[in-house]
């Protein structure tokens, strides 16, 4: 019987698992987690910190019992993969042991990048990626200790900790390195509304600094910034970005990048050894190369396609473009497309609050900023896709009809399904 691997068993690892049993492959599976939980979502942690959601809430696969019941697999739980010998095809765990394999899912995700803060205590500094992040946050909120918080990295998973502390009634400094938030998304026009309204409701912003040292005074953290100024607070959050987690992968054995870089089949440069999720560089739509779109759907799409071929099937990734949707304080982010790509910058809309602006290319869009019009993202994405990929997507006459009833400017339209002028 052919013996398959899974590294990691987060969202990649859980479809790519359903999708092998899906397939009807009837192959003996191997788990390694370095984890002792089921795998969870680590977009819901920030809703369980804020206590929107109970603990079990991250879990959306649901316990071990039933997903060993319906999967009927061996976990090798709080079990690290520390080592891979593509050639010898085993795997080495943290704990010693050897084990074989005939095919090798990696799907070990991304860790949160926290280096240290000056001589700040490791106690004093949080991050906010998995549920033993979530849960030593949530203690530590609720012991009271914590009454101004620095939060460092003006990003998706950052705006979300500043939105949850306040709503604990804890002030929050908020900076980043970046002139504005959401730097690698948002154009510098929707940013600055965005900060205007984060500084209404009384966030303290510091963008466009560094942090250059920090230390415990007092009982309290000092922490200076490259402009001179300091802030005193009782925490740090380092919100400011990740990293794949490939420390177990030889760069001479397995091709390499920022991630592990992967083909439209989900296989990796050796034979046998496939990756998905935030740990591979998978198709990228708007520039046709490779790069981590390390978002929920791509993870979903990439578990799915990779653990088809594995079962001897052929599917394909069909690639992504970069993309957030953000609710947060009363408010709606929402970002398609690379915004380093060039092109006529031109605002569409600008009333009551939304505002919408797009970078435009050879008679489409390569990248929109939408503020306060969540409603039909998907279609906008969608249309978007359509526009990038014809062939692959002809544009569809129905959802363009919907875009055009939900108000958004036509010209858009025909810009984001690439019939623009
Ligand atoms: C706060 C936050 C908010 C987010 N918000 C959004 C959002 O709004 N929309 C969206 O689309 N995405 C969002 N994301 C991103 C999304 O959660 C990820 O893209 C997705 O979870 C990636 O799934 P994964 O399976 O690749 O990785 P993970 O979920 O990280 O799972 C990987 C697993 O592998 C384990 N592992 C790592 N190394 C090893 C090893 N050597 N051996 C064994 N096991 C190992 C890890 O511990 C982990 O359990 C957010 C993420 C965070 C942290």
């Amino acid at each position: 019987m052919e013996r398959f691997a899974i590294v990691g068993f987060g969202c990649a690892g859980c479809h790519a698992l359903k999708a092998i049993r899906g397939a009807g492959c009837a192959a003996a599976v191997d788990v390694y987690s370095d984890t002792g939980l089921p795998p969870y979502n680590p977009m819901l942690t920030t809703y369980y910190v804020k206590g929107t959601l109970p603990y079990e809430g991250m879990f959306p696969f649901g316990t071990m019992e039933t997903l060993l019941g319906e999967l009927d697999f061996t976990w090798y739980d709080q079990c690290a993969v520390s080592q891979i010998d593509a050639a010898a095809r085993t795997v080495r765990l943290s704990d010693g042991r050897e084990r074989a394999y005939d095919k090798i899912l990696l799907s070990s995700g991304a860790r949160a990048f926290v280096p240290p803060v000056g001589d700040l205590p490791q106690s004093r500094i949080f991050a906010m990626r998995n549920v033993e992040d979530a849960v030593r946050l949530k203690e530590a909120l609720a012991s009271g200790g914590i009454r101004r918080m620095l939060v460092v990295g003006a990003s998706m998973v950052g705006i979300k900790l500043v939105e949850l502390l306040l709503a604990q009634g804890v002030e929050v400094v908020f900076s980043d390195l970046a002139e504005h938030i959401f730097p690698t998304a948002a154009f510098e026009e929707t940013s600055r509304r965005i900060e205007g309204r984060l500084r209404e409701r009384g966030v303290e912003l510091r963008f466009g600094v560094k942090t250059t040292h920090a230390a415990q005074r007092d009982g309290r953290a000092e922490v200076c910034f490259s402009d001179g100024a300091a802030v005193t607070v009782d925490a740090v959050a380092m919100c400011i970005g990740t990293r794949a987690a490939v420390g177990y992968v030889s760069p001479e054995e397995i091709l390499i990048d920022r991630g592990i870089v992967v083909d439209e089949h989900m296989r990796t440069s050796a034979v046998g050894i496939f990756a998905a999720g935030d740990c591979c560089q998978g198709r990228d739509l708007s520039t046709g190369g490779t790069r981590i779109i390390g978002l929920w759907a791509s993870a979903v799409l990439q578990g799915e396609t990779a653990g088809k071929n594995m079962a001897g099937l052929d599917a394909s990734y069909p690639g992504n473009i970069l993309h957030n949707i953000t609710h947060f304080m009363g408010m709606d982010f929402v970002s398609f497309g690379d915004k380093s790509l060039p092109g006529e910058r031109r605002v569409f809309q600008d009333r009551d609050g939304r505002y919408i602006e797009a970078t435009v290319a050879d008679g489409r869009v390569n990248c929109v900023n939408l503020l306060d019009l969540y409603k039909n993202s998907g279609a906008v994405k969608d249309h978007m896709l359509r526009g990038l990929y014809p062939h692959d997507a002809p544009p569809d006459p129905q959802e363009r009809a919907v875009l055009l009833k939900s108000g958004l400017p036509r010209e858009l339209i025909d810009l984001l399904g690439g019939r623009g002028q």
